[in-house]
């Protein structure tokens, strides 16, 4: 199947297909592992014409590997990129973006709800280089406009937003960053490919942590970077290789084999979120649920406009505050206390005690995130066993 063709091809027939074509030599299905650091040279010759990028063949797995590229090709093409650069981590592939576009003196124009790391990169690592940012709540396209320097060279997005569920119009984001002359990078982790394809809406580069939805199983950490042209792909690609950000081939492997049912789970925890959020939101211990699939979410026209589904993550509050957050961990039985998100399992978290026990008590006011806040990543268990759960726990609160 040539690449053009796959392109047309619908979510899951990308999913299951894209980049996963059967082994030549052997036939083999499944993508294999080429678990080697370094590739033999027929002769001196050939291995001039691999360096000379002459011909086309694989040299030291930092800077290529067939396993990695059959994952590079398949997210690329889910996100309708150019290319796809695999990365150790979703951190790695931030951060690759920031080391292949940003020079000392160069500014940075971002969401003020990112996820944790993602703002301390910029916050602390970055501001050591002599690279400023600005952090706005990106939802109001206002503030980001008002953000913008001359030296602005990244606006850098993440929507729905972790952990407040705000929604970024990304058509709009894009304009102004590019009116300013700047790229738009948008972390598209919380939707996956499925869900919200930012490219085509556009942002210039999407990076993703596959170690949420697009892997999917908890087993793997893993990042990937996709860029909307071949230009932007040649230009990171220096930083990639050089900064050593690189992921490992039985990684790929890993990825590659959740990937072909990321259609199917994305669909399957959207369903029982959608029907999670509505028992919430009508139970009386609970305040407020906010979920992008609720019409009483004040982003709903926006997000039905720009993505494909809802996912399923949310939050909501509980009436109790603290203590009942944190009761309430201690009381479900199915879903699983634990950070991170996006895989098969219901995974059930309490900021202001957990990812943002580091703020002060005013600054997570401020961002949203109250004593009774519950972060919450629906998996595919069967939907009564979850509201069940659900039922007994906030029956002991
Ligand atoms: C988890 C996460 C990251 C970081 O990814 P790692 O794979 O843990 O390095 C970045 N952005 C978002 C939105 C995430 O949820």
């Amino acid at each position: 199947m040539s690449k053009k063709d796959m392109r047309e091809m619908g979510m899951s027939s990308k999913a299951i297909h894209a980049g996963q074509h059967s082994d030549p030599i052997t036939g083999a299905v499944a993508v294999p592992i080429y678990q080697s650091s370094t590739f033999a040279f027929r002769d001196a010759d050939h291995g001039a014409a691999l360096f000379k990028g002459a011909e086309k063949g694989y040299i030291y797995t930092r800077i290529g590997n067939p396993t990695i590229d059959a994952l590079q090709e398949s997210v690329a093409t889910l996100e309708n990129g150019a290319g796809g650069l695999a990365t150790a981590s979703g951190m790695a592939a931030i951060s690759t973006v920031y080391m292949a576009f940003l020079n000392a003196g160069d500014h940075v124009v971002c969401g003020e709800a990112l996820y944790g790391p993602s703002r301390i990169l910029l916050e602390t690592h970055l501001a050591r280089f002599g690279v400023q940012s600005t952090f706005v709540d990106t939802a109001d396209t206002d503030a980001v406009a008002a953000a913008m320097k001359p030296n602005t060279k990244i606006v850098y997005v993440e929507t729905p937003a972790n952990p407040t569920i705000k929604i970024t119009d990304l058509r709009a984001c894009a304009e102004i960053a590019h009116a300013g002359n700047a790229r738009l990078v948008v972390d598209n982790t919380f939707m996956s490919p499925i869900f919200q394809r930012p490219l085509d809406l556009g942002a210039d580069i999407v990076v993703h942590s596959m170690t949420k939805f697009i892997n999917g199983h908890a087993d793997v950490v893993a990042g990937m970077i996709v860029t909307k042209t071949i230009e932007d792909w040649k230009a990171i690609r220096p930083a990639f290789t050089t900064f050593g950000a690189n992921m490992d081939p039985h990684q790929a492997y890993m990825v590659l084999r959740g990937i072909k049912t990321l259609n199917m789970r994305v669909h399957c925890g959207q369903e029982n979120a959608m029907r999670l959020a509505k028992y919430l939101e009508s139970h009386p211990k609970v305040s407020w649920v906010r979920y992008p699939g609720l019409e009483s979410h004040p982003q709903y026209e926006l997000g039905k406009r720009q993505m494909d589904g809802f996912g399923s993550l949310m939050s909501f509050e509980l009436k109790g505050g603290h203590e009942a957050g944190k009761k309430l961990m201690d009381s479900v039985e199915l879903a699983v206390l634990a950070v991170s998100l996006g895989g098969i399992e219901t995974l059930i978290q309490h900021p202001a005690s957990m990812t943002h026990a580091g703020m002060t008590p005013e600054s997570r006011e401020i961002a949203g995130i109250t004593g009774g806040f519950v972060r919450l990543s629906v998996g595919c268990e069967t939907y009564e066993d979850l509201e069940a759960d659900f039922e007994q726990a906030l029956a002991q609160l």
